[in-house]
């Protein structure tokens, strides 16, 4: 009832009536054009595409140097090769040439944001009030997949902001959520104890979709799975976000609450990038707002099934164009089209972050869930994260909760030797706690190398 009033009155008089945006507006465009057929959601990609190099062009030296530089005109570009023969866009090149990134006639009317700097810096980078109008509206529609709709009960496990904020946008904050019904409880304290917490004030509050970081969420699950009592949490869904998903963690996710998992990603300078449907399959690109390619080492397109970098150019931003960026993630494209019916094109996973690799003195790289799947079978490691410092030289740093046999320390070493090489010393550190990032994500690899 509550969410029918939301959505019906409250929403699109806040909306549409006082604040004057899009977002309802191009949601409801978005729920029509994910139905049509991939090609012609390609050539609504396509149109908005060539808009905004031609805006760029003419509007920011960077680009219109690029373009030079190219031997193009914005214009001309009508295939994906020639637009291919732009160069991509890395934060280096945000920082170094930051003011001739953003557009003329946008100066001064951009929000400004930055990136945690889990990657290293932070990043800062601005967009448009109206580009931020088509991320919301994708999330919106991303996360409708899942149920999550306005107005009905849902808890965040999230990375709250540790910054100290001004009393007044704290209580609008709280007032915000109390309306949409959103609850909110803290990742970065997930211990024993405020997890007693969370299980039962989520148990009387009983929401409808349960949303939050991958690996609090995962252990909060673990939690409760260890436990005689089952806990008495019945959402209809779960939507993890912010971090990669494993499907051991989806198991034990999906186990703990009865309920699917959804997995989302998204990044800060973007939002919502991709996001699985009902039918699991993949995930779903948010195609509308985003032009995504993937990238094999020289630069060259992945085919479905291969690990390559993910690159996006964000179609609606026009105070400073996002073309072709490196996000410095890694994805593979699905084989086939999602039996939902939609025609967004489909990731089959995200596979990880370009920066966490960890590589082999012979030259091969170790995927990414070959640590977190070994790991997960000894039950005294609560935490861990493995650090190359250098290519013959891995550190695993270990949290257990009453120690660790040798028994269990020489089977672990044994099988990262066997996916290392011979040549690679191994070496267990033993700690207290393993710091997250500044944004509250877990790094599960870490690499020293220079690449
Ligand atoms: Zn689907």
């Amino acid at each position: 009832m509550y969410s029918q009033v939301y959505r019906k009155i409250l929403e699109p008089l806040w909306e549409e009536k006082i604040r004057k945006r899009h977002t309802l507006e191009y949601e409801r465009k978005l729920n029509e054009s994910q139905w049509l057929p991939e090609d012609d959601i390609r050539s609504i990609q396509w149109q908005e595409l060539r808009k905004l190099l031609i805006h760029s062009e003419k509007e920011c030296p960077y680009w219109r140097n690029a373009f030079e530089e190219a031997g193009l005109q914005a214009r001309d570009i009508v295939s994906y090769d020639q637009f291919r023969s732009l160069p991509l866009t890395t934060k280096p090149i945000i920082r170094e040439h930051y003011d001739d990134l953003i557009a003329r006639s946008y100066r001064g009317k951009t929000w400004k944001k930055s990136t945690g700097g889990s990657t290293g810096a932070p990043l800062q980078f601005e967009y448009t009030p109206e580009s931020d109008q088509w991320r919301q509206a994708v999330t919106r529609r991303g996360y409708a997949w899942a149920g999550a709709i306005g107005g009905i009960k849902q808890v965040y496990i999230w990375g709250v902001s540790l910054g100290k904020e001004p009393l007044i946008q704290k209580l609008k904050q709280n007032l915000h959520h109390l309306i949409l019904r959103h609850r909110y409880f803290n990742s970065f304290s997930c211990n024993q104890e405020s997890m007693r917490h969370w299980q039962r004030d989520i148990e009387k509050y009983d929401p409808k979709v349960i949303v939050g970081y991958t690996n609090p969420l995962y252990t909060f699950a673990k939690f409760i799975n260890d436990r005689a009592s089952a806990a008495l949490i019945h959402p209809d869904s779960i939507i993890t976000a912010a971090e990669n998903l494993f499907d051991y963690q989806r198991v034990e996710i999906e186990k703990a609450f009865h309920a699917p998992v959804f997995h989302s990603y998204g990044s800060r300078e973007f939002m919502l990038i991709a996001m699985e449907c009902e039918k699991h399959e993949g995930l779903h690109i948010s195609a509308e707002n985003l032009f995504v390619e993937i990238l094999r080492e020289d630069g060259t397109p992945a085919d479905p099934g291969e690990e390559g970098r993910v690159v996006v150019t964000d179609l609606h931003n026009y105070g400073m164009p996002f073309i072709r960026y490196d996000i410095g993630d890694l994805a593979v494209w699905s084989d086939k089209p999602c039996s939902c019916g939609r025609g967004l094109p489909m990731l089959k996973k995200i596979s990880g972050r370009v920066l966490d690799i960890i590589r082999t003195p012979n030259g091969k790289s170790i995927p990414g869930e070959f640590f977190p799947h070994l790991l997960k079978d000894f039950s005294e490691i609560l935490q861990f994260q493995i650090i190359q410092k250098k290519l013959d030289k891995l550190t695993v740093k270990l949290v257990t909760a009453n120690g660790i046999g040798e028994e269990s320390l020489d089977k672990i070493k044994k099988h990262i030797s066997e996916a290392m090489g011979e040549n690679c010393t191994i070496e267990y550190e033993f700690v207290d706690e393993i710091p997250l990032t500044k944004t509250g994500k877990h790094r599960v690899t870490m690499s020293m190398l220079s690449r």
